[in-house]
C-alpha cells in the first residue's frame, strides 16, 4: 500500500510541527509521499527536503494560497511550482501584509472582551512562523484560558459571522490559478464544501477556476460532507479533472490525523507531470 497524503501543515503557518516533525511523523505513519503545504509560504521545503533520505518519505513541495471570492474565502493548493515566480512571491508578499493588519485589527475588537494582546499572539506563534493567522490568536486566547480547543475559539470568536472578524484581503481564486499555472505549478483546489467554516463558494466561481486552468479538486476531505463529495467527483469527472484526498493534519492544532485521506498514486504520477519541479525522492 503506498500511502500518500499531499496536504499538511507545519509551524511555519498554522501546524504545531517543524518540518523534520512532520517528516518523522509522516514516516512513523507509513507515508510514502507527503505534501508540505503551508499557507501562503514555501519557506518549510527545505528543512523538509533535507529529512526525505533519513526518513524515506518523499517529499511534494506545494503552498496553499489564500484566495478569496466576493469575501467568501477559497484555499487554492499549488503543487511543484517554481518558487521564485516573480508574481507568485508578490501575490504571497501582498496576504502576509494583509494578514498580518487583520491580525492585529481583530485582536484589538477580542482584547475588549478576552483578556489577549498583540504580543501574546506573536508569542504563541512559533518563533518560525512566516504567517500569522486565526489559529494563533486562538492559541492566544487558549492560554489565556477563555477556551479549551482551537476548535472552540473559532466557533465563539473568530467566526467569520463573529463579531471581531475582519476580511482577509486575498487574491482572485481565478487569478490564483493562472498565476501558479504560470509558475509552472499544478492548482488544485483545496476542501471546496467546509460547510462548517463559511458560506460556499458558488459553482459558478468554481466553474471559472475550472476554464482559468485549475488541475483538479481536493474531494476526500474531512471537511466536505459526503454528498458534497459525490457531487464533487462528479464535477471533477465531467471537467476531467485529478481528484485528491489528504489529511490537512495542522499537528496539535486540529484533530486531523496524518493519512486520514489520501491520494491514488496515478493522480500523483499526473500532478508530478504537469508540474515544473520534481518530488523529492530518497
Ligand atoms: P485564517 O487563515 O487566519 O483565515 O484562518 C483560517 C485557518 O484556521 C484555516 O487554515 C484552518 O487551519 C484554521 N481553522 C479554521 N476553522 C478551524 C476550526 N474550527 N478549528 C481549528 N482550526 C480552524
Ligand atoms: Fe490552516
Ligand atoms: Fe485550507
Ligand atoms: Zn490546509
Amino acid at each position: 500500500m503506498t500511502l500518500i497524503d499531499p496536504h499538511t501543515h507545519s509551524a511555519y503557518s498554522d501546524g504545531t510541527d517543524t518540518p523534520s516533525q512532520l517528516m518523522e511523523k509522516a514516516g512513523a505513519a507509513g507515508i510514502s509521499v507527503l505534501g508540505l503545504t503551508d499557507h501562503d509560504v514555501t519557506v518549510g521545503w527545505d528543512e523538509a527536503s533535507k529529512m526525505v533520505s533519513k526518513t524515506g518519505v518523499s517529499l511534494l513541495r506545494g503552498m496553499e494560497m489564500s484566495c478569496s471570492w466576493k469575501g467568501i474565502t477559497v484555499h487554492l493548493l499549488s503543487y511543484l511550482h517554481n518558487p521564485d515566480d516573480p508574481a507568485l512571491l508578490e501575490s504571497s508578499r501582498k496576504v502576509l501584509q494583509s494578514r498580518e493588519n487583520r491580525a492585529q485589527i481583530m485582536v484589538e475588537r477580542i482584547s475588549a472582551d478576552y483578556p489577549i494582546t498583540w504580543e501574546d499572539v506573536l508569542e504563541v506563534a512559533n518563533a518560525d512562523a512566516k504567517v500569522i493567522g486565526r489559529p494563533h490568536i486562538a492559541d492566544a486566547l487558549i492560554r489565556a484560558g477563555s477556551f479549551k480547543t482551537r476548535a472552540e475559539a473559532f466557533e465563539f470568536v473568530l467566526h467569520p459571522r463573529g463579531p471581531y472578524y475582519h476580511f482577509l484581503w486575498s487574491e482572485d481564486p481565478v487569478e490564483a490559478v493562472q498565476k501558479v499555472r504560470n509558475a509552472g505549478g499544478v492548482p488544485i483546489i483545496a476542501h471546496p464544501r467546509a460547510r462548517k467554516r463559511q458560506k460556499l463558494l458558488p459553482d459558478g466561481a468554481l466553474f471559472d477556476m475550472i476554464d482559468a486552468g485549475l488541475a483538479g479538486i481536493e474531494v476526500n476531505h474531512r471537511d466536505n460532507a459526503p454528498e458534497d463529495q459525490e457531487y464533487l467527483r462528479q464535477i471533477a469527472r465531467e471537467a476531467g479533472l485529478l481528484i485528491t484526498g489528504s489529511s490537512d493534519y495542522h499537528g496539535l492544532g486540529k484533530p486531523n490525523q496524518l493519512a486520514e485521506y489520501t491520494t491514488a498514486p496515478e493522480v500523483l504520477e499526473e500532478i508530478e507531470w504537469q508540474g515544473t519541479l520534481p518530488i523529492i525522492t530518497p
